[in-house]
């Protein structure tokens, strides 16, 4: 057996899973200590494997983990919390597959962010105990975007600095932020919000969550919160996927330069 290079002792929620071999699993999880970590559970596909249960998908789990070469292997699991709600209601599987999927998007490998592991443990209890879905799970866009540092500027125009006056505005995820209805044409991307909206974001930003479950949005506001977001979230990640290619292209050139 490889000598063991180092150890780690942590808590994770458990993003997903895929089988490896004929009896292991390969975890992608979120720790609270070294942010995204891939580790092979061993033996827990098997169907008397202790550890299986407590590295489902969902899961907050106590860890213990051993590095061999370039690889965790996890040696002991404990289930601290379940989330069992979230596994028997469809919509809420669902939503909670979207938080942890951002999570895994929006992260980099082995770098700690605790900020981001609190709010991920917080929003899968708030989901459990039955919090409004849209505000627990918007809650934790707003905030994931600023622990990832692509916190929108929702207060200011992006284009000329003014500040957002209350009327409708547009929105541009290329320049990350409000646009007033002067600039609205001078920015290419920009696309229209309305103040409804605006505000519902703005609150996310600063107002304590305690608060902000007692307010009961429209329809119409949810749906055009979700839409900006999504199409925030799109064009960030675009961009983020984007750069490797950028740098290889780069490499490639100065190679062949
Ligand atoms: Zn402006």
């Amino acid at each position: 057996m490889a000598a063991l290079e180092r150890s780690l002792k942590t808590e994770a929620v458990v993003l997903r899973h895929n089988d490896m071999g004929e009896a292991d699993r390969l975890l992608t999880l979120f720790s609270r200590d070294a942010g995204i970590i891939r580790a092979v559970a061993k033996g827990t596909r098997r169907i008397h494997s202790k550890k299986a249960g407590h590295l489902e998908p969902f899961t907050r789990v106590s860890l213990m983990l051993a590095r061999t070469h370039d690889l965790w292997l996890v040696t002991q699991a404990v289930a601290i919390d379940l989330f069992l709600p979230l596994r028997d209601d469809l919509v809420l599987t669902g939503e909670a597959a979207y938080v942890l999927e951002l999570v895994d998007r929006f992260s980099y490998e082995e770098g700690e962010n605790r900020n981001l592991y609190n709010l991920l443990v917080e929003t899968l209890e708030r989901l459990s105990r039955g919090d409004p879905v849209f505000t627990a799970v918007h809650y934790f866009e707003l905030h994931m975007l600023d622990y990832v540092g692509f916190r929108p500027q929702l207060f200011n125009c992006v284009h000329c600095h003014e500040e957002i006056k209350p009327q409708d505005q547009y929105f541009s995820a290329a320049q990350g932020g409000a646009v007033c209805p002067k600039c609205g044409e001078l920015v290419a991307d920009a696309r229209p919000i309305t103040m409804d909206a605006l505000k519902y974001l703005r609150n996310f930003q600063r107002t304590a969550y305690t608060r902000l479950i007692q307010a009961v949005p429209s329809a119409q506001v949810e749906r055009e919160v979700e839409a900006i977001l999504q199409y925030y979230n799109a064009f960030l990640l675009e961009r983020r996927l984007n750069t490797p290619r950028f740098l290889d292209e780069v490499r490639k050139n100065r190679a062949a330069g």
